[in-house]
């Protein structure tokens, strides 16, 4: 079955107090789709004033909004979540003409994984509690949270809904007022979101300002009207946003860049296959979503008895990864999100070559026909190297997974910690000592760890502090593969 691209309007503008309105100075930008370099619509090009006229109303809001009954906001999240649920094929052909993923993802994960953040956050705020500690006989401490306030929120454009859905649904729960910046290169889904569920929030409490960071972003993250910075995006951009946010002393949370290493150890070479066939599924079909997900396998570290196998399955497995039209449910690797991601994920292609990488597979552009010709497609593509090189340390996020060998757990750690990053990552294993060790000694975020003989995958999680709710879910197309999601927890309380 294939879906076509949706009819939007012509122009959109930013929603601020609860209405469509233009941007100050009139300045519009094209928003292009990826899949085929079509124009989507024109959304504004906005400047301090539009941020400024978008804090005013949040300010304005925050007073009354804050002061809403927990009940009272999950009632508004839950029906939230109603109407994205109502609208989920909307939403999920919004996403895929906007950001070129294919439509299997967006219909399967990222809408139905919105909606459910919603519901999360409308269950969980009805159980938080502040505390009483009795300090001595006459004293006792209350703890008592309150929200924070006008929050300002800057997004990427890798999740476009269920990206706005982490940062949104927290915030909304615990009593805050938002404006928030979609990317410039996915702008639709947060305007749809707006328009449909401006008759059930009081106006002013969320706010959509779009576009581009320099001239929208940085204005917005530098206010000092605003009570806390929430982004995600790239680590160098996190790191002007986090100077922006100190000059207010605001409370800051970025959500940055990964080179998640996901390590294979001797022991998922089974009897019959069986598991390691669950390995190399859960390796390419997580590294290749596009390559889009900040967390997903972009280094691969196979212990070296195992790698001439392995690799020989995880080769065949990536070149029966159907790519195309990204409209069709059968298509597992659409479009690449923009011109300059497309690029960019080019020039390192070349850059491995350079550095002497192998290519195993792909390592070049994916040529489709008709209009999608005009569209951003790059072959699913793997290097065999060694971690020195930049291919192994710098961010591509695109379709480009690196591999390289080692011989023990130790040098499996060197090279798991040689990184820059420290976001992701995963172990591959069914010796009950690595499973539990390793992924306490890898320098990240967080890790999952698949270890079950039966083919599922237990999860270890580490650095709980960064989560809330460890939920797990299942990604589209994977199967047993638990995906997991990543949210901007209850960053919003004082
Ligand atoms: P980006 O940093 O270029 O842009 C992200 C957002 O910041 C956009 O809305 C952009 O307009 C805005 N922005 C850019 N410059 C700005 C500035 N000077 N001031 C204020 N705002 C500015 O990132 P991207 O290319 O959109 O996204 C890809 C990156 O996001 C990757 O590095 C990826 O790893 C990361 N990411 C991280 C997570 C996570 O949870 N850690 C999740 C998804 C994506």
């Amino acid at each position: 079955m294939s879906y076509s691209k949706p009819k939007y309007k012509e122009k959109y503008g930013n929603f601020i107090g609860g209405k469509f309105v233009d941007p100050v100075d009139g300045q519009y930008f094209d928003n292009t789709s990826p899949i085929d370099g079509s124009l989507i619509a024109k959304f504004p090009r906005s400047q301090e004033a539009d941020v400024n006229k978008a804090i005013d109303a949040a300010r304005a809001a925050e007073p009354s909004w804050s002061k809403t009954s927990a009940t009272e906001r999950s009632a508004i999240l839950n029906k939230i979540a109603d109407i994205i649920q109502s609208n989920l094929e909307e939403f999920a052909l919004a996403d895929t003409c906007d950001n070129g993923k294919p439509i299997r993802e967006t219909i399967n994960a990222d809408i139905p994984l919105s909606v459910d953040h919603f519901r999360y956050f409308a269950s969980v705020i009805r159980t938080e509690e502040g505390s009483v500690a009795e300090l001595d006989n006459n004293t006792v401490s209350l703890v008592i949270k309150e929200p924070i306030g006008v929050v300002a929120q800057i997004i990427p454009w890798n999740f476009p809904l269920l990206m706005m859905a982490w940062k949104v649904a927290p915030a909304l729960a615990a009593g805050n007022c938002i404006v928030l910046k979609p990317a410039e290169q996915t702008p639709l889904s947060a305007t749809l979101f707006a328009e449909k569920v401006a008759s059930v929030l009081p106006p002013g409490v969320f706010n959509v300002v779009h576009g581009f960071g320099p001239e929208a972003g940085k204005p917005l993250a530098s206010s000092s009207r605003v009570d806390k910075v929430a982004f995600t995006g790239e680590t160098t951009t996190g790191q002007l946003i986090i100077q922006y946010a100190s000059k207010n002393i605001n409370p800051v949370t970025v959500e940055l860049g990964g080179k998640s290493p996901n390590i294979f150890f001797n022991s998922v070479m089974d009897a019959d296959d069986a598991f390691l066939d669950k390995a190399v599924e859960g390796a390419v079909l997580f590294a290749f979503n596009q390559g889009e997900v900040c967390t997903c396998p972009s280094r691969l570290l196979v212990q070296e008895q195992i790698a001439d196998k392995f690799l020989e399955k995880v080769i065949a497995r990536t070149k029966a990864i159907i790519q195309g039209n990204p409209y069709d449910l059968k298509t597992m690797v659409g479009a690449q999100a923009s011109s300059d991601q497309y690029e960019k994920i080019k020039s390192y292609i070349d850059l491995g070559k350079q550095e002497g990488a192998q290519v195993l597979v792909g390592g070049d552009v994916c040529k489709l026909s008709g209009d999608l010709s005009k569209g951003y497609y790059i072959q699913p593509t793997i290097f065999k190297g060694h971690n020195k090189m930049r291919v192994f340390q710098e961010e591509i996020f695109g379709p480009v997974v690196c591999v390289t060998t080692f011989k023990d757990e130790a040098e499996a750690l060197s090279i798991a910690n040689d990184t820059l990053y420290g976001l992701g990552a995963g172990v591959w294993t069914r010796d009950a000592h690595q499973l539990y060790q390793i992924p306490r000694a890898i320098k990240a975020g967080r890790v999952w760890s698949g270890g079950c003989c039966d083919g599922s995958c237990p999860m270890i999680f580490k650095r709980s502090d960064m989560f809330i709710n460890e939920t797990d879910v299942l990604l589209g197309y994977v199967e047993n593969i638990p995906f997991y999601m990543n949210q901007d927890q209850f960053e919003y309380w004082k």
